[in-house]
């Protein structure tokens, strides 16, 4: 049997609500409808899910460690009582300006999770809303997919309007929820003995 792919997931605008102002508290992270339950049934289809997300609300002193704590804590408990599980929650706590590596576009966040997991990442598929998320799965050849949630729509939009050759061969998809159909439908039918 194929070993399942890894998916790598953004948090914000994938998973809950995004704001232009941080999600800063427990309170102001709001599940997006359905982003709960398409995860619990990836990883009950036997996928290995973690989170890969950008906070530099951390190092920009908007909230604190405790904070996203509380915000991943919930995340974690809302997708075991849908009967999955998360593997791995992973952030970048920096400001832009520190040029650390881990603050996607840049891949470090998912070297990380590669070396925890034991998993390499070229079979892995991320998902995001933000170009920054693609471009950082894309550095480690994974396959990149868009959802239109969040900042989702706007960065289809500008990709088509730039003419960017990525989208060509981009998968898209309205939410995390028909993401997740598309992927255990696909995995389904490729382990179906010829
Ligand atoms: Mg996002
Ligand atoms: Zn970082």
């Amino acid at each position: 049997m194929a070993p399942m792919p890894l998916v790598i997931l953004d948090r914000d605008g994938v998973i809950n609500e995004d704001s232009a102002d941080f999600i800063k508290s427990l309170a102001e992270w709001i599940p997006i409808p359905g982003s709960i339950k398409a995860i619990a049934r990836l990883s009950r289809a036997g996928f290995t899910v973690v989170v890969a997300t950008n906070q530099s609300g951390l190092g920009r002193g908007l909230f604190t460690v405790e904070d996203l704590d509380a915000m991943h804590l919930r995340l974690s408990s809302l997708v075991e009582e849908s009967g999955g599980r998360l593997s791995g929650i992973y952030y970048c706590p920096h400001r832009p300006d520190e040029g650390c590596d881990c603050r996607k576009p840049a891949p470090g966040l998912l070297d990380a999770i590669s070396r925890d997991l034991g998993i390499e990442l070229h079979n892995a598929v991320i998902v995001g809303d933000s170009l920054r998320d693609l471009q950082a799965g894309l550095a480690r050849g994974c396959e990149p997919i868009l959802v239109r949630t969040g900042k989702g729509a706007d960065t289809e939009a500008s990709l088509r309007a730039a003419g960017n050759p990525l989208v060509q061969s981009l998968k898209v998809f309205d939410s995390l929820q028909s993401c997740a159909d598309y992927l255990i439908a696909r995995c389904t039918s490729t382990r179906k003995p010829h």
